[in-house]
Formats: C-alpha cells, sequence, structure tokens
C-alpha cells in the first residue's frame, strides 16, 4: 500500500442492518434541533467542563449530529468518527490523548480542526435497544475523567435514551417528522441556525391548523424580527452577525416549550407557533422569549452584543374560520407596529387594532 498511515476507520458492528432500521423508524435524522436535547449537550459540557459534547447518530457512511455544543458542524464521515467506535461497545469510550491513540494518531479530526485531543463518549439506544449513536464531550487538550464525570456522562445518555423515546413535542412536528422522508426534512431545515426554515414552517402549519380546527383550540402565531440587526452586521461583521442569528435561535427554543415551534422565515425574522388552546399563555410565552434574548448580551469573538426583538402576535380561532396565512398577516401588522412605536417590544392583534 503506498498510504503507510491510514485512519483506523470504525467496523461495522454484525448487526448494523436492524441497527440502522431501528435508527430510520425514529424519524429522528434531518429534524431541527430541539430544547430537550440542547439541554443535554450544554449540561455535558458544563458539568465535564470541555469545549465540545454532541449527541451524535451513527447513519450508514456519517455521523449526524441532532445536537452540538463547540461547534458549527452536521456531520462528518463515520470513517473519522469516533463515535462509530463508541457504538460497537456497551460501555464508555474514552480515549485520553488521541495523538498517543494508533486508532486516532493520524485521524484528519486529531491532526486539523477542530484538533480532538481528548474524547470521551457513551453509546444512545433506540427503544429496542440498539447503539444508534453516542452522547460524547471532546476537548482539544488530553484530560481524564474522574469517577464522577464518567457518572454524569452516563447519566445524561440515559437522559438521552429517555429524551428519544419521550417524543415530547408538538403533535403537529412529531406528525411532520413521521410523515416525510429524510430527505425531505433536509431540505426544510436552516443550516445556519438549524432551526425549520420557512417551508418547514409551513409543513407545520398546516398540520398544526388542522389539529386546531379537529380540536377547536386557538393557538399563537408570533412573529419576530431582531432590531437593528444590519447595524450588528456593519460593526462586527458577517460571521458575528451569523453568531448572533445562531444564539438568537438556541435561546429562542430555550424559552418556548416543548408544545410550541420555532423556524427561522429568513434574514433576522422567525416564527413562533405558541399552543394556547385557551388563549391564555402566549403573551408569557413571547415575553420569556422576549426578556431570554434581550437579558444577556451575547459573545462573539471577543465583542459582547445585547441584542433586542420586535415581536408581533395574532391568534388562530378555530370558530373564526380565518386562514393561518391570514393570521400571520396580522402578526405581521403586529410586528410592523412594533417596529414603528420604537422597537423592543411586543404588539398583539388586538392592541394593534387591525
Ligand atoms: P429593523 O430594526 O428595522 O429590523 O432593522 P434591521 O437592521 O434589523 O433590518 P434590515 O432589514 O435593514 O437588515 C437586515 C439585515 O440582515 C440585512 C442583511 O444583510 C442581514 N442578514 C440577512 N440574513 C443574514 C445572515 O444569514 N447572516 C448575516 N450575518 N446577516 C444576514
Ligand atoms: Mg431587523
Ligand atoms: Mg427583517
Amino acid at each position: 500500500m503506498l498510504v503507510a498511515n491510514v485512519v483506523k476507520a470504525p467496523e461495522l458492528p454484525a448487526n448494523e442492518v436492524q441497527r440502522q432500521q431501528s435508527l430510520e423508524s425514529l424519524n429522528i435524522l434531518e429534524t431541527a434541533i430541539e430544547e430537550r436535547f440542547e439541554r443535554v449537550t450544554r449540561l455535558a459540557a458544563r458539568l465535564i467542563g470541555v469545549p465540545i459534547a454532541s449527541i451524535t447518530m451513527i447513519d450508514g457512511g456519517r455521523q449526524w449530529f441532532k445536537s452540538i455544543q463547540g461547534l458549527d458542524a452536521t456531520e462528518t464521515s463515520r470513517e473519522v468518527s469516533f463515535c462509530g467506535h463508541t457504538i460497537l461497545g456497551n460501555g464508555p469510550l474514552v480515549v485520553e490523548d488521541a495523538t498517543k491513540d494508533e486508532r486516532f494518531s493520524d485521524n484528519p479530526l486529531v491532526t486539523g480542526a477542530p484538533h480532538i485531543r481528548f474524547y470521551a463518549g457513551y453509546p444512545v439506544h433506540s427503544p429496542d435497544g440498539q447503539n444508534i449513536g453516542s452522547l460524547c464531550v471532546i476537548d482539544r487538550q488530553p484530560r481524564t475523567l474522574t469517577p464522577s464525570q464518567m457518572e454524569d456522562l452516563i447519566d445524561l445518555a440515559a437522559m438521552v435514551d429517555m429524551e428519544i423515546q419521550s417524543k415530547q413535542m408538538a403533535v403537529a412536528q412529531m406528525r411532520m417528522n413521521e410523515e416525510l422522508a429524510a430527505a425531505k426534512r433536509a431540505v426544510l431545515v436552516d443550516p445556519l441556525t438549524r432551526l425549520w426554515n420557512r417551508a418547514g414552517g409551513e409543513e407545520f402549519l398546516a398540520r398544526q391548523h388542522q389539529l386546531a380546527v379537529q380540536n377547536r383550540e386557538k393557538f399563537c402565531i408570533a412573529m419576530l424580527d431582531i432590531d437593528y440587526f444590519k447595524k450588528i452586521n456593519d460593526t462586527y461583521g458577517h460571521s458575528v452577525g451569523d453568531e448572533v442569528l445562531r444564539e438568537v435561535a438556541r435561546r429562542i427554543l430555550r424559552s418556548i416549550r416543548n408544545e410550541d415551534f420555532a423556524c427561522r422565515m429568513g434574514g433576522e425574522e422567525f416564527l413562533l407557533v405558541i399552543a394556547d388552546p385557551l388563549a391564555t399563555d402566549a403573551l408569557q410565552v413571547a415575553q420569556r422569549v422576549r426578556e431570554t434574548v434581550r437579558g444577556t448580551p451575547i459573545e462573539s469573538e471577543g465583542h459582547s452584543i445585547t441584542v433586542t426583538l420586535s415581536m408581533g402576535l395574532a391568534y388562530f380561532d378555530p370558530a373564526a374560520l380565518v386562514a393561518p396565512a391570514e393570521v400571520i398577516r396580522l402578526a405581521d401588522a403586529g410586528l410592523y407596529r412594533a417596529k414603528e412605536t420604537g422597537r423592543d417590544r411586543i404588539i398583539s392583534h388586538i392592541e394593534n387594532g387591525a
């Protein structure tokens, strides 16, 4: 062989076909990020004190990140993945210094960006017990795991298993995940924020509309736009602007509930669908979103940037026979009014008098 030193690609497990089938049957691949998984990777990074943590699904020839902290990546090849090795066992895989491990020393993720030195992963499972992926933590310097950090990793992996089973999300989103093939879902996710995109929002709303009519329940649509975003780009540059968009998206997810929905409509504009059967809760959720975004400055490339939002709210009422598109128009009118009257505020359709 000409190449003396090649990456030791992970072997395929004996039950690879069943494993892959179990993974696909979960309808999780190519879905948008969800707070219930974001929370786990955030905790993993914080508890173990590492810059990078992810929930990784081993899917055919790739590893796909359902959630990742500290790296802006969606997938890598399975060949170079550490997690491809983790799923071969039933316990943790710990690599204290990848440069000293013959399986990984010439791995491009070790020799180049993101310069992995330390890795610890633990398998995560489908309800039928297959190792579909792993929860892992990564550092750019060699280190060890204390026994209690190992326990943290194992406990958090068990929480991922629970979330995979629980499917706690808006019914319309679950239907969307179930009814659309992974390839179709992939084009409905915004690559920058990994929220659903505008077309994803339309898919969701079609189902949400049907459910609301069936169950005679109201829901609220919120249109959000970042204030003076162009100035952030102009002052700090486009990559800081991108990071602000990603962080605003994450803060939106942190502020809404499992049964709510968020998508990026384009640019610095987002749409929320807030479950609110009795029209009592939406304003509270919207206020939490606004407070979470403006409450702490966003840190990016050494800058500390306070971001505010303007928001318009409008309700879908199944008794009123108004199409969702009309509700979006009313929410948009509220947003326009919020901008016009000084920004950094929420205006709902009722006060807007539209
Ligand atoms: P307003 O308070 O009235 O909303 O002002 P604004 O500056 O937020 O709004 P405006 O529509 O003037 O500017 C939006 C800017 O968003 C312009 C566009 O270049 C920028 N933008 C759109 N998409 C992206 C993106 O993906 N990344 C970055 N960095 N900027 C983006
Ligand atoms: Mg704006
Ligand atoms: Mg805008």
